[in-house]
């Protein structure tokens, strides 16, 4: 059993014996690990300094895990948080929120061989909060300054990774966002009981004394044009996401109390951030006292399940077409969900949203997982005369994410797509068939991981930096 567990066994011993889901709500704080020096050296101690770090291996990063886990074992915090920073921009966000049961924690020798993963996250998490108690994390001071400009559209995690290290480089980097706030997908979209907002606003008030410059409130295809910002800069990054909803096409879906995932999302993350909400306020947007059905089975669903909880659901469950087997979302947050009270329908599909202008109620129906498709996953099949029906205040439908069509918002047919609309980028130099037009993030590999995104970023850094050196060459050659 996981430490992580452990505190939510202790949290429900504390609880009366009968629980609805709102009776415990209040129970509900921050839910990873807190670590002081005496358990952080513990548990980095534990690991078992194999000769083939898997863990490393599995990280996106790369992260030196078994010798920062050393130095912190040894006490050697501020080396070990000199380490861990040195590959990664943001180890406090990664060490919070991370599927490190799918990445570095799940090729854990140690985990592998049954006597528990040593829990590298939370590890890596409580190096860099001791980091910024002790004043050791500071603003990048670039050796030298280069007259190049940068202009990154959006300001999530690829765009502030990629900012971060061009600056590092001495490149003026501009980083436009169509949002009020900097940071993506982690201020609007992942919850605060995963991700507290101080945590990212600490980061681009750190980007910001290094030199990086926001422009907030910019949205580039509409008052900003792409081809002015080409104009402007020396080189473009697009990192702006993945952000169309997928929709479901069932009867109901215009009635009231039917949101989208990310309505749902953003209005309790500008609550929390204590922005005037007034479709939170007047109960449009709160789940407090609501039967809440979910729809979907990736993270995103989990974020909206666990967040209705906290609001004081009186019910919420989750309605998914595949078994939990298959679902996509970590276990990890699965289990916890499950925990806080969520009930899963497995292998059911909404078949209709019943009310009279307001939802009342969701018919579903029973699905089988029959032969596999081409990508090797069983498809859902419909059961004849399965159907049964449930009580829905609110509907929330967490079915995943597509791009925009940037070609058409960028008014630059000539940008090209994939057949997902993920913009193509060649795989060497991150660079799309556009000179001096690079790409990162989930708007290339679409909806994947903030770990990811500060790869992708980290690397469309150094191709910037080479693109931009090699053209500084030639012009020189030119000129001679
Ligand atoms: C609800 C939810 C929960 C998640 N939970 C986790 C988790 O626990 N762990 C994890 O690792 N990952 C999680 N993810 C995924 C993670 O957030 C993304 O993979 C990551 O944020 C992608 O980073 P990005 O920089 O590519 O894009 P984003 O974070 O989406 O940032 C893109 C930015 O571009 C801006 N933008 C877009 N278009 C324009 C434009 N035309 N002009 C100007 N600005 C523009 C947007 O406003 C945004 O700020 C979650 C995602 C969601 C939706
Ligand atoms: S960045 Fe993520 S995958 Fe890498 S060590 Fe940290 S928690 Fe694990």
């Amino acid at each position: 059993m996981t430490n992580k567990m452990l505190k939510f066994v202790d949290l429900a011993r504390a609880m009366p014996e009968k629980r609805s889901v709102d009776t415990r709500r209040a129970d509900f704080g921050e839910i990873y690990e807190e670590y002081d020096p005496i358990a952080a050296k513990a548990q980095a101690s534990r690991c078992s300094q194999c000769g083939v770090p898997f863990c490393q291996v599995h990280c996106p990063l790369h992260n030196n895990i078994p010798d920062w886990l050393m130095l912190t074992a040894e006490g050697r915090l501020r080396e070990a948080y000199e380490m861990s920073q040195a590959t990664n921009n943001f180890p406090e966000i990664c060490g919070r929120i991370c599927p490190q049961d799918r990445l570095c924690e799940g090729n854990c020798v140690i985990e592998q061989a049954g006597h528990g993963t040593v829990t590298i996250g939370s590890v890596e998490k409580y190096i860099t909060d001791t980091a910024w108690e002790e004043g050791w994390v500071e603003p990048v001071k670039p050796p030298q300054e280069r007259p190049q400009s940068i202009g990154i559209i959006g300001a999530g995690p690829a765009g502030m990774a990629a900012a971060e290290e061009l600056r590092r480089k001495g490149y003026q980097a501009h980083v436009y966002d169509r949002y009020d706030r900097v940071g993506g997908l982690m201020i609007y979209g992942i919850p605060n009981f995963k991700l507290e907002k101080e945590v990212v606003e600490k980061r681009s008030d750190l980007l910001t004394r290094g030199g990086v410059q926001f422009h907030l409130n910019s949205d580039v295809g509409g008052a900003l044009g792409f081809a002015e910002l080409r104009e402007r800069h020396d080189a473009v990054l697009i990192a702006t996401g993945v952000y169309k909803a997928r929709d479901i096409k069932v009867p109901g879906v215009g009635l009231d109390n039917v949101f989208a995932a990310m309505d749902f999302l953003t209005a309790s993350n500008r609550k929390g951030l204590g922005d005037a909400v007034p479709a939170f306020d007047d109960g449009t947007l709160n789940a407090a006292g609501k039967a809440v059905v979910v729809i979907g089975g990736g993270d995103t669903a989990m974020d909206c399940v666990r967040t209705a909880v906290r609001q004081g659901a009186k019910s919420v469950r989750c309605l998914y077409r595949r078994d939990r087997k298959n679902m996509p979302g970590s276990q990890r947050e699965v289990a916890n969900a499950e925990e806080e009270g969520v009930e899963f329908v497995w292998l059911s599909a909404p078949e209709a949203f019943l009310g009279d202008g307001k939802v009342e109620a969701v018919r579903a129906q029973r699905v089988h997982l029959g032969m596999p498709d081409a990508t090797g996953r069983q498809m859902p099949q419909i059961l004849e005369n399965s159907s049964f029906t449930m009580e829905a205040d609110m509907v929330i439908k967490a079915l995943g994410f597509d791009p925009e069509d940037l070609p058409q918002l960028f008014d630059t047919p000539g940008l090209d797509v994939t057949r997902w609309g993920t913009v193509k980028t060649d795989f060497a130099t991150m660079m799309t068939n556009l000179d001096g037009v690079f790409a990162a993030g989930d708007i290339v590999r679409g909806a994947s991981l903030v770990v990811w995104a500060v790869r992708d970023g980290r690397d469309a850094a150094e191709q910037i930096h080479r693109h931009l050196q090699a053209k500084a060459d030639s012009a020189a050659v030119a000129a001679e």
